[in-house]
């Protein structure tokens, strides 16, 4: 979506409400596609801040389908992000500002990006999976040795049996 900022505001009308849907249905993270489970959608208002300024405020949403970083299942992930930016028209090194017209969609991603989880998990004390064996140690524990001994250590070890 595109929006010309000497357009949109009237002599009456300082404000301008958006409600948008992106229509791209993914978004990668780390290099991987991921399929959106609900829309990347922005609902917020440009106000006129006087003749070069103006100020977007708004949220932005989506879910996407990922995978727990420690267990692997799946799970939806749902972001928010708050926007309070002002934006000034002379300032032109604005990624997302081609003279007055401002690219909302990429300010959105940029702002998304910037705002992406560092890590998904299904639940915050994830166990995770048995690093041997795979077993997911939500679901209780494994058989295998849970120290799982450096062979550096073990070498030690064998060295206090012989004292
Ligand atoms: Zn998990
Ligand atoms: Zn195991």
């Amino acid at each position: 979506m595109q929006v010309n900022l000497l357009n949109v505001f009237t002599a009456s009308e300082r404000d301008y409400n958006i409600d948008y849907v992106l229509e791209q249905d993914f978004i990668v993270v780390d290099g991987r596609k991921k399929n959106l489970s609900e829309m990347i959608n922005f609902k917020g208002t440009l106000t006129s801040l006087g003749k070069d300024d103006c100020k977007l405020v708004g949220k932005i949403k989506f879910s996407y389908e990922t995978v727990c970083d420690r267990c692997t299942k799946d799970l939806n992930e749902t972001v928010n992000v708050s926007i309070d930016k002002e934006i000034n028209l002379v300032d032109t090194e604005e990624e997302f500002l081609e003279g007055s017209v401002l690219d909302l969609d990429k300010l959105i991603f940029e702002e998304i990006y910037l705002n992406l989880p560092v890590k998904t998990l299904c639940k915050d004390d994830c166990k995770g999976i048995c690093s041997q064996c795979g077993a997911d140690l939500n679901e209780g524990t494994c058989d295998c040795d849970d120290l799982s001994i450096d062979p550096r250590l073990a070498k030690l070890k064998d060295l206090f049996k012989e004292v």
